[in-house]
């Protein structure tokens, strides 16, 4: 299964190294054959190389291959199928070599553009802004080779930053030369579950499981990836929202709630002004001429502090009414 991955940006160390030495490589044996060629045609030929039909279609044929070849390991094996098609057909239309070269060079610095600027799966927000800085910088003529010393660079800052275990998981991703073994190293970073996972993170992994299972291509599911980890903690977010305004409305219940208790235990204390003369019951007042009206020596008492049950008397009358009982029960002693 692992054997379709299609090739990704970004490219790993190793890989840089590898795309490297082939270009080398290739570039060097195609010079050979293109020098010896010359002058095979130079030693055999009266019209010259340039005019010599033969030779000529002897080096497009070299160039064909060089640039048309199975290419397991090559830039070109990172490139959309278009790009070979695209190649097939301008040989086939017998375009010039200059105009088919041309066309390998904005190809490959396309290549160079997707090499530097694309996002990596457990790229740090660092390397993220490095990157999208380095995307800018190509559009103001800064070297490529500038480019990637900038990126170096930023990537060399962030490292000293990382913790041993993220060193020698980045240093793990850098080995990666396969597409396979790239992709098992993602699969390994983006799904294996970590202590602090919260059960949605769990859920998350086991749905990019099923992708790296499927052999879903890298490049269509770090998307998903982002977009989910957006989401989740947008959601996160959304139930932070709710909780305090939870709280809030709970708050305000509380309030409210208290307010009620506090207005109930004033209609208790008010209630108990209740005329204490026998039979009549009456709520006695709390302001105006017959407020505190009752019994002189419980008034005193109150007064000082020293009483919780005073009589309360709705009027002159029931004061006067009750003053005998009232003094036999509470002031006999
Ligand atoms: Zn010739
Ligand atoms: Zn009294
Ligand atoms: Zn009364």
């Amino acid at each position: 299964m692992t054997a379709d991955i299609q090739p990704t940006y970004p490219l790993t160390k190793a890989q840089v190294d590898e795309i490297a030495s082939l270009h080398e490589a290739d570039t060097s044996e195609l010079e050979g054959q293109l020098k010896n060629l010359s002058e095979t045609c130079q030693s055999n030929c009266a019209s010259g190389f340039a005019k010599c039909a033969n030779h000529q279609n002897e080096m497009r044929k070299l160039y064909q291959d060089a640039y048309t070849a199975a290419s397991a390991g090559r830039w070109t094996s990172y490139r959309p199928t278009e790009y070979t098609q695209d190649l097939k057909r301008m040989f086939d239309a017998q375009a010039t070599i200059d105009k088919i070269n041309g066309r390998v060079r904005r190809e490959k610095t396309q290549h160079i553009k997707d090499a530097q600027c694309t996002f990596g799966p457990s790229d740090h927000p660092t390397v993220k802004k490095a990157k999208i800085r380095a995307a800018e910088l190509r559009g103001t003529g800064t070297s490529p080779a500038d480019i990637d010393s900038y990126i170096i660079e930023e990537e060399q800052k962030l490292l000293s930053t990382l913790t041993p275990e993220q060193q020698e998981a980045q240093a793990e991703y850098n080995k990666s030369k396969s597409e396979a073994e790239k992709y098992s190293y993602l699969r390994t970073s983006a799904c294996t579950p970590q202590p602090t996972d919260t059960p949605r993170d769990a859920e998350l992994r086991q749905k990019w499981t099923k992708l790296f299972d499927n052999a879903t291509p890298y490049l269509e599911i770090l998307p998903i990836m982002e977009k989910d980890i957006a989401d989740s903690k947008s959601n996160a977010q959304v139930l932070e929202n709710r909780l305090a305004d939870l709280r809030n409305a709970q708050a305000a219940n509380n309030k409210a709630k208290a307010a009620k208790e506090e207005s109930k235990r004033k209609q208790a204390r008010d209630a108990i002004r209740r005329c204490c003369s026998e039979g009549c019951g009456n709520v006695c007042e709390l302001h105006g001429p017959n407020a505190d009206l009752g019994c002189e020596r419980c008034f005193k008492l109150k007064e000082e502090g020293g009483l919780q049950d005073y009589s309360w008397f709705c009027s002159p009358e029931c004061a006067k009414a009750n003053a005998g009982s009232h003094n036999a029960r509470f002031h006999s002693s």
